[in-house]
This record gives structure tokens, C-alpha cells and sequence, in this order.
């Protein structure tokens, strides 16, 4: 489904590059391949003789990025990072990578995820005198940091990452390292390649493949990469805890060509669709999918059901970024800017709509209406997920539990608030093995708190959910 009429968004990707002449150009084209994962801010620091130097703005990376920036940009190493403007609001001041400055050295962060106990470690580093620029949650990391006691950089960052807690995956870049870490459930894909002799960091490997780097395996839950002139260093700065990667990801945010921990994103969804398909078959003439997310689930449903794919919905990619600002009257407007129904396909056809999750319902009903006014005689909705009847505390914006329709209503009040003439969901259990996450492993487990409202971490101490609706 369309990110940004939705109402589920991603908070960031992040990317960096440590031992490459061209650097920020780089970073710059892995940013670029992450755009979907944050379009209200990017920027890039690159560490160059002895400093840090950085440019940063609102808007796309094209856009903040225009001709001659990057060319000022010098360095063998760099950190990128794209925002989607939840925890701690928009605005100039919150676009990353957050640069500081001081005595003994400059430091800039870039970080994907939300730190469920930013307000509590916020109040405490006030009450000792710390004054923030920003109002994000990053900004608590690199204060944690300085005031450490500890006698060395990698013993401040380790203790540093000791006391935060939630969803965090960190890039730090200094004149001396690119510092790398993941929390400790790992929630947050994050992976590490090679680029000739350089190496490379990355949200997802769509970013790798743009400029041509090899994957070389995913950052461990827990683990510190200290990557130098001396090659790659790995340490722990916490046990490794069950694994908790976002089932999001795999069902809605990555890019259908990235891999995330080692499971390319659309065969996952493609086996989505066909385990869809086996769970809540429908007498129907096309199955078709709701762009772009949906694309693979419709393909996997099409191929299990024998009732042939067309392409129902057509995404128009052309439309200004006035109309994805995340506010409830231009998304509505903006569903119709975003989609149409083809209506030659559509017209005279019982039509199987497959889309990836419902939020508040609001979106699910305007297709399911566009598609009736197009001349489909029935529609039959088919979603790849459970309900989401939970908020999400962990860097994606779900809304507030209020806001969420499947936490209100049961799948017939929704199927009639939407208009569909059948609703079904996909189960938990067919959602895992369709993923290729089936067990129960430490290793292998998921993130699944949206649907069932049990969360991995303590959420006790945050006030509010990474987002609330707007
Ligand atoms: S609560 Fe849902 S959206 Fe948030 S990390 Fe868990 S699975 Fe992902």
C-alpha cells in the first residue's frame, strides 16, 4: 500500500561507507535506494582530514541533494540518513545525521528506531545539566556517550548503549571509526557489505546493490562493529536476546528487492499471498494488488488460486509531495492523487484485492469504493497480515490504538465499514511460515506486538506511541 496515505510509515534508513574515495556520492545513491523507508528529511556527515563536515535539509534526497552539494562533501567515509518525521516531530533540527561538536573530538549518529525509554534518560540527563538541540530521541545516545566515565570511546559507546532501551540501529561516525550497532532484539534490519577493500552499512541490501557492493552478512543483535583502517572489529555490548525483528518489514515497508535477514522481501511476500490464498480462498474473475507493496502478495495469491492477476489499481508516481504530508485531509485526497482503478480491467468483474494490512479503515474504503464505481460487480478483500489492534513503540507509526479500526471492530464490522462484500486476514501462524520464520527459535523470532499486543521490551516509560495520528 502507499506509505504516506496509509498511516503506517517507516521512521528511517540509514546507510554508511567507511574507506571509499567517493564516499558521500556513495551514500548519496544508498540513500536514494532507501527513500522509501523516510521522505521528510536527509542528510550526510563525511569525516575528511582530521574532521566531520555535513549537509542536511528537508525534503527528498534529490532534493536536499542538488547539483554541487556533494561536491563539497570530501572524505573516505560517511553516514547517510533518510526521516520520516514521528518521534520528536519535523523540522530542521531533528533531520539527521545529528553532528556534534566538542573538545576532544566530533561525533555524528544516525539512528533507525524509536528508544522506548528516551523521556526517562531524557528527564535525568536535564536534571544533570544536559541542554538538547533537538527534540529526538537520538540526541539522548550522543549524551549518554559524553558522560561517560569509562576510559576508553568503545567503553563509552558500549555503556552509552547499555542504558538505552527499544528499537536502535545506530551508525557513529568519528575522524577515527564508523561505529555500527543493533539493539540487542534486533527489530531494525541492518546489514554490512563489502565495496573493493571498503566496507559498507545499510537499513536493507537494495542499497548495496545500487552501487555495487557485495552483502556480507547482517549486523548481530547486540553486536558493535568498529570498522577502521584496520578492517572490521566485532564486539558485544549486551547478551543477545530473542530476536524481534519488525514483521512489518517483511509484510509491508522493505524493498521487494532487498534481503532481510537473509529473506528476500518479495518471495516473502509472494508466499504470503499463496498461504492467503489457501486460508481465505474467493470465488472471483482477477486477483489484483494494491500497489506497490501488495504487487507480490497478489502475484502469490493469483498463482495457489488459479484465478488470474491483472492490474487493477494503477499508482500514479508523479504526484508533488503536497499531497503526502500526514495530515487526515490529504491523505484522503490523496488516495484518489495516488491510485486509480483501471476500469477495462475491472468493469463486469468480481475482483480479489489484495492489500497488505488496514489501519483505520478509511483507505481500505475509498478503494473498495473506486473499484464498484470502476464496474467491479463484487470485491472481495484479502489482507497479508493479522488485524493490527496495537501501537507500535518501536519506530513505525501504526496510530494510537484508538485509531486502529481492528482494534474496535471485528472482521464483519470492518468488512462492513469498508464495503467489501468479504473481508479475511491472514493468520499469525500462516504469516510466519509463509515468511520463513515458522519457528519459535531465538534466532528466528519476530516482532509481532502490533497483532497480539505483546511487546518484547518494557514500553512502560514511553507516553505515547512512536507516532499518533495527525
Ligand atoms: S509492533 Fe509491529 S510495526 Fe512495531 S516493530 Fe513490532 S511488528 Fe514492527
Amino acid at each position: 500500500m502507499l506509505a504516506e496515505i496509509k498511516g503506517l510509515n517507516e521512521e528511517c534508513g540509514i546507510f554508511g561507507i567507511w574507506g571509499h574515495e567517493d564516499a558521500a556520492k556513495l551514500t548519496y545513491y544508498g540513500l536514494h535506494s532507501l527513500q522509501h523507508r523516510g521522505q521528510e528529511g536527509a542528510g550526510i556527515v563525511v569525516a575528511c582530514g582530521g574532521h566531520l563536515s555535513g549537509y542536511k535539509g528537508l525534503g527528498l534526497v534529490t532534493e536536499v541533494f542538488q547539483s554541487g552539494t556533494l561536491d563539497v562533501l570530501h572524505g573516505p567515509a560517511a553516514i547517510g540518513h533518510v526521516r520520516y518525521s514521528t518521534a520528536g516531530g519535523g523540522g530542521y533540527e531533528n533531520v539527521q545525521p545529528l553532528l556534534f561538536r566538542s573538545q576532544t573530538g566530533s561525533m555524528a549518529l544516525a539512528h533507525n528506531g524509536n528508544l522506548t525509554n528516551a523521556l526517562e534518560l531524557k528527564l535525568s540527563l536535564e536534571a544533570q545539566g544536559s541542554i538538547f538541540q533537538t527534540t529526538s530521541d537520538t540526541e539522548v545516545f550522543a549524551h549518554l556517550i559524553r558522560r561517560s566515565q569509562a576510559s576508553t570511546f568503545v567503553g563509552q559507546v558500549k555503556e552509552a548503549l547499555s542504558q538505552i532501551e527499544g528499537a536502535f540501529a545506530f551508525l557513529l561516525l568519528t575522524e577515527e571509526a564508523l561505529y555500527v550497532a543493533l539493539d540487542p532484539h534486533g527489530f531494525r534490519p541492518l546489514s554490512l557489505g563489502r565495496l573493493g577493500s571498503a566496507y559498507v552499512v545499510a537499513s536493507e541490501t537494495c542499497a548495496f546493490d545500487v552501487i555495487g557492493a557485495a552483502y556480507e552478512r547482517e549486523v548481530a543483535p547486540g553486536e558493535l562493529l568498529i570498522i577502521n583502517g584496520e578492517g572490521v572489529r566485532s564486539e558485544r555490548f549486551a547478551p543477545e536476546r530473542p530476536r524481534s525483528i519488525c514483521s512489518m518489514e517483511y509484510i509491508y515497508f522493505a524493498r521487494p528487492d532487498s534481503h532481510v535477514d537473509g529473506i528476500n522481501i518479495h518471495t516473502a511476500r509472494k508466499n504470503l499471498g499463496k498461504q492467503l490464498a489457501l486460508e481465505a480462498p474467493a470465488d472471483a474473475d482477477i486477483v489484483t494488488g494494491v500497489p506497490d507493496s501488495s504487487i507480490s502478495v497478489a502475484i502469490g495469491y493469483a498463482e495457489a488460486s488459479g484465478i488470474p492477476y491483472e492490474l487493477g489499481l494503477i499508482k500514479n508516481r508523479y504526484v508533488g509531495r503536497t499531497f503526502i504530508q500526514p495530515s487526515q485531509a490529504l491523505r484522503e485526497q490523496g488516495v484518489k492523487m495516488k491510485l486509480s482503478p483501471v476500469r477495462g480491467v475491472v468493469a463486469g468483474k468480481r475482483v480479489v484485492m489484495v492489500d497488505d494490512s488496514i489501519v483505520r479503515g478509511t483507505t481500505s474504503r475509498r478503494i473498495v469504493t473506486m473499484l464498484r464505481e470502476a464496474g467491479a460487480v463484487e470485491v472481495h478483500v484479502r489482507i497479508s497480515a493479522p488485524p493490527i489492534t496495537h501501537p507500535c513503540f518501536y519506530g513505525i507509526d501504526t496510530s494510537s490504538r484508538e485509531e486502529l479500526i481492528a482494534a474496535k471492530h471485528s472482521v464483519e464490522e470492518i468488512r462492513r465499514l469498508i464495503g467489501a462484500d468479504s473481508l479475511a486476514f491472514l493468520s499469525k501462524e500462516g504469516m510466519m511460515t509463509a515468511i520463513g520464520r515458522p519457528d519459535v527459535s531465538p534466532q528466528r523470532g519476530q516482532c509481532l506486538a502490533c497483532f497480539t499486543g505483546q511487546y518484547p521490551t518494557r514500553v512502560g516509560q514511553v507516553t505515547r506511541p512512536c507516532l499518533t495520528v495527525k
